[in-house]
């Protein structure tokens, strides 16, 4: 079976402004200035929100509100796609707001209980836990006692958030973040695996499989995952901090964690699908990517398998905003597909943006492809 990623029908004026968006993200020396210039006008409070919402905003976010993102995620649910809703705050080390962002994870799971199309959140564990203190985890040192209470109410807030997706039928991926507290959120997310993976998988721990021990550790986790009777989530992705990661290891002769050679991230995480259709009795699994040869991979391996499109346990998904023609197409065959939704406030969504600038600036590749690609839709309307 080939799949064929075709671009979805869209209205002219949108592919425009999208269009727009990814010509500019192209762009190193803008991307480059604007990231900085985008985080200094906010913090001296310039009026620039306004013209950030209506263009890079709207186009990779659902909106500032719940209420706002539901035209979203309903224009998606019409073609079949779910979407992940994605809150986004970033990094402020302080409890007082890590007990907001649970508040407004929790309040979100309420809001979509009953929405169709909305089946799967992400919790970004730095939004609900000091970096510090996982770093210190992660590296297995001592905690103080104030250090420990401090840990343990950011356990009882990751908890809580998945024992009210267990409650609601809400899935959550716990996503992944740098390597230097990726071991603490390891463990959180193989704990709460453990606790609310009984019936069907509703925690996901995610693996980037840039790093070089991943496949060995997916090994690790089916293997305790049948042991102790649970199932085990894996979203599987390639990665977002590969030049962070890629200076760590260089400035350090110790450290050797990421792949170098892009073809070897690649085959990696195409193993990791083949892996995991070994062990699809033990697992569920979420293809979190843009690239059209590892979504080849795993459809190509369910037909194989005579495992039906809509195969409960399997999801593929992107990030809104990106890669469209994947999205559409896989929907449109029957497969489950999701898109990541992030919302929440212009100034707390801008380092999300950065992020998604930076990571296409750096690799070259994928938003020309998605320019090159609008542009064919935009051609082929003027026909
Ligand atoms: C739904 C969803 C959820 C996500 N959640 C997370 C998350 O929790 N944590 C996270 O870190 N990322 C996450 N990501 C981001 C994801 O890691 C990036 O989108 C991804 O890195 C882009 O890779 P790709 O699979 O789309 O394919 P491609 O665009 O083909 O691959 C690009 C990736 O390959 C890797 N790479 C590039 N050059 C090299 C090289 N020279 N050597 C080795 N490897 C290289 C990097 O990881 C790079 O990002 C998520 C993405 C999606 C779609």
């Amino acid at each position: 079976m080939d799949l064929e990623f075709k671009y979805p029908d869209k209205p002219k004026a949108e592919l425009n402004s999208s269009l727009l968006v990814f010509k500019l993200l192209n762009n190193p020396l803008i991307v480059n200035i604007s990231s900085k210039a985008t985080l200094l006008a906010l913090k001296i409070g310039l009026p620039i929100s306004f013209a950030i919402k209506h263009t890079i905003f709207k186009h990779f976010c659902g909106g500032e509100t719940l209420q706002e993102s539901v035209k979203v995620i309903e224009k998606l649910g019409k073609d079949k796609i779910c979407s992940t809703l994605d809150y986004s705050a970033e990094s402020v080390d302080s409890t007082k707001f890590f007990d907001k962002t649970k508040k407004e994870i929790l309040k979100a799971i309420d809001f979509v209980k009953d929405n169709a199309f909305v089946k799967s959140l992400a919790v970004k564990p730095t939004g609900l836990a000091s970096s510090g203190l996982l770093m210190k985890k992660s590296n297995l040192d001592e905690l103080t006692a104030n250090e420990s209470d401090q840990y343990s109410s950011a356990i009882g807030r990751i908890d809580q958030i998945c024992n009210a997706g267990h409650e609601h039928g809400i899935d959550i991926y716990i996503d992944a973040e740098e390597s230097t507290i990726q071991k603490a959120l390891d463990d959180i997310s193989i704990d709460m695996m453990k606790k609310y993976n009984q019936e069907k998988a509703v925690v996901y721990i995610t693996l980037q499989m840039y790093r070089k021990d991943r496949l060995a550790f997916l090994e690790e986790l089916i293997g305790m995952a049948i042991r102790d009777q649970y199932y085990l989530g894996v979203k599987l992705v390639r990665g977002a901090y590969w030049e962070k990661e890629r200076k760590r290891d260089s400035r350090n002769k110790e450290r050797d964690i990421v792949f170098l050679k892009k073809e070897d991230t690649d085959s990696a995480f195409n193993r990791a699908i083949d892996v995991c259709m070994e062990n699809l009795d033990a697992l569920h699994i979420c293809n979190a990517t843009h690239n059209e040869e590892s979504s080849r991979h795993l459809a190509s391996a369910m037909s194989k398998k005579n495992i039906p499109n809509d195969y409960h346990a399997i999801q593929f998904s992107q990030l809104y905003g990106m890669s469209d023609h994947i999205s559409y197409s896989l929907a449109k065959a029957g497969y489950n597909v999701s898109k990541y939704l992030p919302y929440g406030a212009v100034k707390q969504v801008i380092p999300y943006l950065i992020r998604r600038a930076e990571e296409n600036k750096a690799i070259s590749g994928q938003m020309s492809r998605e320019a090159y690609l609008i542009n064919q839709a935009i051609k082929s309307k003027n026909e």
